[in-house]
This record gives structure tokens, C-alpha cells and sequence, in this order.
């Protein structure tokens, strides 16, 4: 009794945002301290780790034959359990200068929603043999909603659209509750997909993922939103004489290479309002939409979402760190942490 309020009172509690993008660490009375890509470099002779994080995303698409730069949680289901539990333990391990390592800290972590029973265990055991004293899970829509502050504690509708590295969810809650989920694939890593297979097609130009990635966000848009005349520079290799080449890229091009997930993603908005009960949905109609996950930072996506439905529409304060704020606010919160935690 006596150790536990001492505890209570001395240590300082961790929330995870356990990403298919990106972790975030937030140490209770601190914020957020930790923000890495999800990504392990493992050297494939002995499976030791080699990096993680930003250093082992520089790695992605340059490793030598005996590194493989993994993304454990690359289709928002844990891809490679192994990789997930040593990227988990490397994140907490590094978080040890924030509190006294004799009081074992809470641990509140953010996963992607549908995460199956095996998994829920996996995450739980990694974090507990990391140090923790107690593990919470929060799925992850419930946990940006509650950062992105919308009063998910009361009977009305909240609608939550979370686009993120390997899923989108687009989320209904109602009293601490998930009243419905629209769980899919497509999202910010499909997107680079299909710019990879636009370049492909168009230019006969191969390019890795990485700078994939960085048109999307440089270029990248999901309507029409200025005069279109915006363009880029793209370095690849040539398809036919294996040469390296440059070309430009222009605005509309990128548009519609992420026309396709665009309209998937849209439909699961649309799929997800058809199933909310009415009264939930009369509220969605007064307080719209908010949309957080990098993924909501598409240009022009916002505004294609509020045409789409007619709703009004709007992207969270710092939708990249929605999920990690949202954990870290709960740690403060034992009763909405009660609620709102998933079973194993
Ligand atoms: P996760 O929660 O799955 O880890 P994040 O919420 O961290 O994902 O979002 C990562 C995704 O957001 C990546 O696919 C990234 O490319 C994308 N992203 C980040 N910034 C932008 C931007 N400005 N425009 C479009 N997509 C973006
Ligand atoms: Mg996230």
C-alpha cells in the first residue's frame, strides 16, 4: 500500500504510440521525448540488431547483403513479432534517464486496432520484460481522438479518421467507447507504392521508396488546390539501359498516381457514416469530421473529404503526435484509462 503510493508519487509513467510509420515515447510530466521511424536494421547471420530508428531508416533500400532494415509493423498487424519486441525494448531502454529505474514505470501503448490476441501478449510481455510494472493497451483511433481532445467521454459522435504509415481507421466513438471501425490498408505506404509504380509505368524510371515517400509529401495532393504548375525533380535508374536519370515530375501526375487510394480511402469514410446509428450521425453532422496520422497532412485531402460528404471537416492540431499526446494524456487519467483500455 505504502510502496505503491510511494510509486505513484516518484515514478514517471509511459505512454507509447507503437506506429507502422513512427513510435513516439511521452514520459508522464515530461511530453514527448522520443519520435523515430519504425524501423530495425538486423544483421540476418545472428539476428543481432544493428540500428533502429532514423539511423536504421537511413538504411532502408542501402543495406549490404547481411542487413535487412525491418519494418515490424509495416501492414498495421505485427508483421515480425521478433523485430517488434527488440525495437519495443530498444525505445523503452533509451527513455531510462527519465525516471528512477527502481520504480518500474506504467505503461500505456497505442496499437493499431484489429491487432490480433497473440500480438496484444507480444507487445504486453516485450514491455513488461523492458521494465514495466503494469502495460495498458489503447487502440489507436480511441487514443488520437482523446489527443486530437474531442470529448469522447460523453454520448455523442466523434468521428476520427487516423491515416497512418500501413492503415487507415476511420473510427465512430460515443461514451469511451468504439461504436464502429472501418479498419483498411491503404494509407501513407500504399501511397508511395503507387507513386513507385506511376514512375514505373510513365518514365520507365525505378526509384526506391524513401524518395517515393518524399514527393508524396513535397508534391503529393488529393485535389486540385492552386494552379497545379508545381514540380520536382526525381533521380531513379533507368528501366531499359540501367543508367541513372533524372526527370521532372509535375503536381498533377502525383495526383493521379494517389487518385486510387485517395477514392479508397474516402469510401471508408462514407462506408463508416452509412453504419453509424442516427443519433451519433446527427452529431457528426454538428461537430464534422477530424482527421490525424500523417497521412491527414496529404494536401488537399481535408478539403476533398468535406466535398465528398458535405461534413465539416478538420485535421487535429499536430496530427503526427495525436496518438502519442493521447496516451500520454490517460496516464494522468486512471478512470478514462480504465475505459478506454483494450483486454488481452
Ligand atoms: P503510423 O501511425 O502508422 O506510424 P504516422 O501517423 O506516423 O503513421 O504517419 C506516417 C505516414 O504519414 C507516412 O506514410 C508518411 O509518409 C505520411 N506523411 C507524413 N507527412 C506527410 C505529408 N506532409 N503529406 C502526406 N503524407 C505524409
Ligand atoms: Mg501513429
Amino acid at each position: 500500500m505504502l510502496l505503491n503510493f510511494v510509486s505513484r508519487m516518484f515514478s514517471r509513467d509511459l505512454a507509447i504510440d507503437l506506429g507502422t510509420a513512427n513510435t513516439l515515447v511521452f514520459v508522464q510530466g515530461e511530453g514527448i521525448i522520443l519520435n523515430e521511424p519504425s524501423i530495425v536494421a538486423i544483421r540476418l547471420t545472428d539476428q543481432s540488431v544493428v540500428a533502429v530508428g532514423r539511423e536504421a531508416k537511413e538504411m532502408l533500400g542501402r543495406t549490404p547483403g547481411n542487413v535487412a532494415a525491418i519494418r515490424p509493423l509495416k501492414d498495421g498487424v505485427i508483421a515480425d513479432l521478433d523485430v517488434a519486441q527488440k525495437m519495443l525494448h530498444h525505445f523503452i531502454a533509451r527513455t531510462a534517464g527519465h525516471y528512477r529505474a527502481r520504480l518500474r514505470p506504467r505503461i500505456v501503448i497505442g496499437v493499431p486496432s484489429g491487432i490480433t490476441q497473440v500480438e496484444k501478449r507480444a507487445v504486453r510481455d516485450s514491455a513488461m520484460q523492458a521494465g514495466a510494472r503494469e502495460v495498458y493497451l489503447l487502440e489507436e483511433p480511441t487514443a488520437a481522438a482523446i489527443g486530437a481532445g474531442m470529448p469522447i467521454q460523453e454520448p455523442g459522435g466523434n468521428m476520427i479518421v487516423t491515416i497512418g504509415g500501413g492503415t487507415t481507421e476511420v473510427a465512430v466513438i460515443s461514451l469511451s467507447g468504439v461504436v464502429y471501425c472501418e479498419s483498411l490498408r491503404t494509407a501513407g505506404d500504399e501511397m508511395d507504392e503507387a507513386i513507385v509504380q506511376y514512375i514505373k509505368k510513365h518514365y520507365n524510371l525505378l526509384i526506391g521508396e524513401r524518395r517515393a515517400e518524399a514527393i508524396k509529401i513535397e508534391l503529393g495532393s488529393a485535389c486540385q488546390t492552386g494552379s497545379d504548375r508545381r514540380t520536382m525533380q526525381v533521380k531513379g535508374r533507368d528501366l531499359i539501359d540501367g543508367i541513372p536519370k533524372t526527370i521532372l515530375v509535375g503536381e498533377d501526375e502525383i495526383r493521379e498516381a494517389l487518385r486510387e487510394s485517395v477514392a479508397t480511402i474516402i469510401d471508408a469514410v462514407r462506408v463508416c457514416l452509412e453504419h453509424t446509428p442516427p443519433e451519433l450521425a446527427a452529431d457528426i453532422i454538428d461537430k464534422g469530421i477530424v482527421m490525424a496520422g500523417g497521412g491527414a497532412l496529404l494536401r488537399g485531402l481535408d478539403q476533398l473529404v468535406r466535398e465528398e460528404t458535405n461534413l465539416p471537416v478538420t485535421i487535429a492540431p499536430d496530427p503526427l503526435s495525436c496518438v502519442a499526446l493521447g496516451t500520454g494524456k490517460v496516464l494522468d487519467e486512471i478512470d478514462l484509462l480504465r475505459k478506454v483500455a483494450i483486454g488481452s
